[in-house]
C-alpha cells in the first residue's frame, strides 16, 4: 500500500465544505513529507467548478460526475469510494466526522475489511509511522492509534482540527466513470433541509451554547445577536432541544453534533459527560454558570461564576466594541 492520501471531499450547496479542505490542507503536509500523491475525490453532478477549483489543493482531482450522484446517498457513495480506493490504493483516507461521514466512512471499512479511525482530532507522524490522535471516553483520555502500514486506513476527523492553508498547486484532473447501483433496500422519501442556517455548527469557529440555566427560550435572542457579533453559530444543551426551546440541529453533544469551534461559550450549561463530549476539543471554552461545583468548569478555560444575564448583555457590548474596533 501506498503512503498517498486521498480526501473525499464534501460539498454544501454548490461550494466544498471547509472540514475538506482542513484535510486538504494537512494531507499536503503529509504527503510533502513522504513524497506521495495526495488525492481529492469529489462526487456529485455538475462538479466540473468544484474540481476545477480543487486542483489548488491537491495533486490530483478525481471527479466522478453522474446525475444519479445529485444527492448523497451512502450506497451510491459508498460504491463509488470503494472502487476508487481500490484501484488507486491509498495508504490513508481522509473524511470528515460529520453526517456524511459517521454514515459512510464505518461502511466503508467494513467493506473493504479495513481499519477506521473514527472522530479524531490530529495527526502525527513519528519516522515512517502514522499517529492519530483520538478522544476516548468522553474526552477523559486521549489515545494515540498507529495507523498500520501495508493496509488501508480510513480517518474521520473532526472538523476544526486543522488549519486551512492555501496552496497554489495545479493538480491534474481525471474524470472517472464508475458504476453506482442503488441499493433496493434504501430509498429516499424526501430530503428536509430545513435546519440549515448560516454556519454549519460543525464548522463554526465560534459557538455560543445555551443551557437550561437559559430559561426559556426568548431569552436565547440574546445568543443569537452574540453569535451575528461574532459569525458564529447558538448551540444548545439536549436539555434545551428536549424542552423545543431549541431546534435538533443545534443540539451539541453525545446524542447531538460534535463540534471543535475555536471559541465556545457555554452560558447555563451543567456540562454533563454527554454534553461535553461533543465540545471538549474546542481550543478554549468559557463557562458562565452560577454554581461554581458546575462540572463545565473541569473543561474551561475560563469560568464566570455569576448570574448568566448580568453577563450576557455586557458580554454583548464589549464584543460589539472589540469588533468595531478591528
Ligand atoms: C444517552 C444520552 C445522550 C445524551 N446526549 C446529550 C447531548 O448530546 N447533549 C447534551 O447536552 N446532553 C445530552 N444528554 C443529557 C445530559 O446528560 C444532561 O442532562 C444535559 O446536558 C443537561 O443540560 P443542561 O446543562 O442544559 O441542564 P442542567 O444540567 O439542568 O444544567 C443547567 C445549569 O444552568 C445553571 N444555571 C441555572 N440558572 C443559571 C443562571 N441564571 N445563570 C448561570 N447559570 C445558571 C445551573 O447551575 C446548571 O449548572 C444525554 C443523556 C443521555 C442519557
Amino acid at each position: 500500500m501506498s503512503k498517498d492520501v486521498l480526501v473525499f471531499i464534501e460539498c454544501k450547496e454548490g461550494t466544498v465544505r471547509k472540514a475538506s479542505l482542513e484535510l486538504l490542507s494537512k494531507g499536503k503536509e503529509i504527503t510533502e513529507k513522504f513524497s506521495s500523491y495526495l488525492y481529492a475525490v469529489v462526487i456529485g453532478y455538475q462538479i466540473k467548478g468544484i474540481a476545477e477549483g480543487l486542483k489548488s489543493f491537491s495533486d490530483k482531482v478525481i471527479a466522478v460526475d453522474n446525475e444519479s450522484l445529485k444527492d448523497y446517498r451512502w450506497d451510491t457513495y459508498m460504491t463509488v469510494l470503494e472502487q476508487l480506493i481500490k484501484k488507486y490504493t491509498p495508504g490513508m483516507v481522509f473524511g470528515a466526522s460529520t453526517i456524511t461521514g459517521k454514515d459512510m466512512f464505518p461502511r466503508l471499512a467494513a467493506r473493504l475489511n479495513g481499519a477506521i479511525i473514527s472522530d479524531a482530532v490530529g495527526i502525527d507522524l513519528d519516522g515512517e509511522n502514522v499517529r492519530i490522535k483520538k478522544p476516548l471516553f468522553g474526552g477523559k483520555i486521549i489515545s494515540w492509534v498507529v495507523c498500520k502500514p501495508g493496509s488501508t486506513s480510513l480517518i474521520s476527523f473532526r472538523p476544526n482540527s486543522f488549519s486551512i492553508e492555501k496552496r497554489s498547486l495545479n493538480g491534474e484532473l481525471i474524470e472517472e466513470t464508475v458504476e453506482a447501483p442503488r441499493d433496493s433496500r434504501l430509498n429516499i422519501l424526501s430530503i428536509d433541509k430545513s435546519g440549515s442556517k448560516k454556519v454549519d455548527i460543525q464548522e463554526a469557529d465560534f459557538i455560543i451554547c445555551g443551557g437550561r440555566g437559559m430559561k426559556g427560550p426568548e431569552n436565547f435572542q440574546i445568543l443569537e445577536e452574540i453569535a451575528d457579533i461574532m459569525g458564529g453559530r447558538v448551540g444548545a444543551s439536549r436539555a434545551v432541544v428536549d424542552s423545543k426551546w431549541r431546534e435538533y440541529d443545534d443540539q451539541v453533544g453525545k446524542s447531538g453534533k460534535t463540534v471543535s469551534p475555536k471559541l465556545y461559550i457555554g452560558c447555563g450549561v451543567s456540562g454533563a459527560l454527554h454534553h461535553t463530549m461533543g465540545m471538549d476539543t474546542s481550543k478554549v471554552i468559557v463557562a458562565i454558570n452560577k454554581d461554581p461545583n458546575a462540572p463545565i468548569f473541569q473543561y474551561a478555560d475560563y469560568g464566570i461564576v455569576d448570574d448568566l444575564f448580568n453577563i450576557l448583555p455586557f458580554l454583548k457590548e464589549e464584543l460589539k466594541r472589540a469588533k468595531e474596533e478591528i
